[in-house]
């Protein structure tokens, strides 16, 4: 075969991947109404399409992107920030159809997928960011002395129940679950935690200012940028650090069930993160990703994230860190800006 039909050949193979990473995104973001279903979230009514200018940006005003905060410079003249972060959801992502056998799928995040984990960060001595539903931390309470163990990786608050906030309806209980959850979190690792994402990514008409009264120093469940960014809400700024997140640089898609064995190669998602982090080093922003004790903690899986964190390593200039480290950095440097 010619080198040039090899070249081809791999040109292809990342539009297919590619158009795979694109469809999938399409797949899970557009509302149930594109299926030709009525949306049905609490409190989010569709946007009319005779909507006047003024009633779709106050429609969209909740949360908007405000300023970037990437620093001029990272510690150490570092040229990236990379945060490694796993959502320990284990079985409560079938928290509505709680059956034996796919529980025990998610029951693999608490015996084998996190321990594996905790073994290749430490081999590599890199730190993380473990955001722990509270009663998934109850089912095997072990995790939180396993992750504290390794005495440099950060516990962020994932909901009680990874319970979907729009689909609580309800401020109140909603306020008492995050209560309940930062309580559980704050007496089971001795310190009260810093961050914040939203179980599945999903907030509520309320999320945003209950976690700014909660004293939350940053969150992490929005797409609006590939930095550091402030949220807004309604114009205003929250004081809120958004680290933001997003579905390429995420392990669901491309392994959990939904994507239907299409690209189950842990060589491929390595290139897609790959290509992500490099953009991120020739930016000099962060790149972060998120993933799953349950999902990427096999064996085949876990192999492909060491390679990508030795690749990584290899490169001058990268600040491993957790969230809260970046948050902490970002928001230090906006201080002395300000002075
Ligand atoms: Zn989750």
């Amino acid at each position: 075969m010619s080198s040039s039909f090899l070249s081809g050949f791999s040109a292809s193979l990342k539009t297919v991947t590619l158009a795979f990473v694109l469809r999938l995104c399409l797949a899970l973001l557009l509302p149930p109404a594109a299926a030709g279903q009525e949306p049905s979230i609490p409190g989010f009514p569709e946007i009319p399409i005779d909507a006047t200018e003024d009633q779709v940006r106050q429609r969209v005003a909740l949360v908007r992107a405000g300023e970037k905060l990437t620093p001029r410079a990272w510690p150490n003249g570092a040229r990236v920030a990379v945060c490694l972060s796993f959502d320990v959801d284990n079985e409560l992502l079938w928290r509505r159809t709680p059956l034996p056998v796919p529980l025990s799928q998610g029951e693999y995040g608490a015996t084998t997928g996190l321990p594996r984990i905790l073994e290749l960060l430490d081999r590599q001595s890199v730190p993380a960011s473990f955001y722990i539903p509270a009663m998934s931390a109850a089912l095997d309470p072990q995790m939180i002395q396993e992750i504290l163990r390794g005495k440099r990786h950060e516990i962020g608050v994932h909901g009680w129940m990874h319970e979907n906030l729009p689909m609580v309806a309800d401020a109140a209980k909603e306020e008492k679950l995050l209560t309940q959850s930062i309580e559980y979190l704050t007496k089971a690792t001795g310190k009260r935690p810093v961050g914040f994402r939203a179980p599945s990514w999903a907030f509520s008409e309320s999320t945003l200012e209950q976690i700014q009264k909660a004293g939350f120093l940053y969150d992490s469940s929005f797409m609006a940028m590939d930095e550091p960014y402030k949220l807004l809400s309604h114009g205003q700024d929250t004081r809120m650090i958004e680290l933001p997140i997003n579905w390429i640089a995420d392990d669901y898609p491309y392994y959990e069930p939904q994507a239907a064995g299409s690209l189950p190669d842990p060589e491929l998602v390595f290139d897609v993160y790959k290509g992500e982090f490099d953009v991120a080093y020739q930016e000099r922003t962060t790149f972060i990703l998120t993933m799953h004790p349950h999902i990427t903690g096999h064996r085949s899986r876990i192999a492909g994230l060491e390679k990508l964190i030795v690749y990584m390593k290899s490169k001058p200039g990268v600040w491993f860190a957790t969230l809260d480290e970046v948050a902490e950095y970002v928001k230090a440097q906006q201080e002395q800006v300000k002075r």
